[in-house]
């Protein structure tokens, strides 16, 4: 073998093992991340049996985990991809691919919703919304950043874009998704609620069959090869947990997350709690 085609059949080796080792490094921080979210209270006390609304108020954090106000106008709220991994800091309120798969009505109510909040609007690395909303385009990032660009210009606010560097979490080891119907739950910086995707759909007063689909769409990148996937079965389900601001909203948005996952079994659970909050 001469010299440069030996060294090309190097780099050829040192290429496969850097994408076994990649996959081999991402199984592992799957592994521990599942590892640690076994630990949390209540992902323990979920797996008991026992309902969320008897369990949430004993976690630690429950008291300041819920704003006087509209998280809108909380200092440092950004609005933000529903993706767990995302997470820059500050309050956040959330619509997967910041809203890229709205129809033309839900989305003018989410621009109203936003309009000289002059809070940050995040575009992200790696999106599986914008993925959803683009298949045909490998290269489907661009169209998040568009969108998320598009729409702290449309209302007013800045514009930001999240790189991996600055996840959270380099994997998606969300182990539950909360529905909030509340827009004062402040549950991404409640260190000990397990890692979760946020659905601010039903709190922005978009309609109901938009919570439906991105819920669905939440659910299927945990249960499937992107999330935890496998990891989920029947004792240890993906929960969508409903932060609702009374009793018939609770109902509403139950019926439409169980709905949302029917396909999924018994290895998504849905249940919810009417917050502490006054209107
Ligand atoms: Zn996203």
């Amino acid at each position: 073998m001469n010299t440069i085609n030996h060294m090309s059949h190097e780099i050829k080796n040192m290429n496969n093992m850097g994408s076994q080792h990649e996959h081999h490094d991402h199984e592992e921080l799957f592994n521990s991340a599942w590892a640690e979210s076994q630990e949390n209270f209540l992902v323990k006390g979920l797996k008991t049996g026992k309902r969320i609304e008897d369990l949430l108020p004993n976690l630690p954090g429950f008291n300041d985990a819920f704003s006087k106000v509209s998280l809108l106008d909380c200092p440092g709220c950004r609005f933000e991809c529903s993706d767990g991994r995302v997470k820059s800091g500050g309050p956040k309120v959330a619509l997967a691919g910041e809203g890229i798969l709205l129809d033309d009505a839900d989305r003018k109510i989410l621009i109203e919703a936003l309009r000289g909040k002059n809070l940050p609007i995040t575009g992200h690395e790696s999106c599986g919304a914008v993925k959803m909303a683009h298949p045909e385009d490998a290269n489907s990032d661009k169209y998040g950043y568009k969108g998320a660009e598009e729409l702290a210009a449309e209302t007013g606010n800045k514009y930001e874009a999240i790189d991996h560097g600055k996840f959270r979490s380099q994997v998606h080891d969300e182990r539950a998704l909360v529905v909030e119907g509340t827009l004062k739950f402040n549950c991404s910086d409640w260190t000990e609620f397990p890692p979760q995707f946020l659905s601010s759909a039903a709190a922005l007063g978009l309609s109901d069959a938009y919570p439906a689909k991105e819920v669905k769409a939440l659910a299927g990148i945990a249960l499937g090869d992107h999330g935890f996937g496998g990891r989920f079965d029947s004792n240890n389900p993906f929960y969508i947990i409903v932060s609702a601001k009374d009793s018939e909203q609770l109902g509403r948005l139950l019926e439409i997350g169980r709905a949302a996952v029917k396909d999924f079994g018994d290895r998504a659970k849905v249940d919810g709690f009417v917050a502490p909050v006054k209107e």
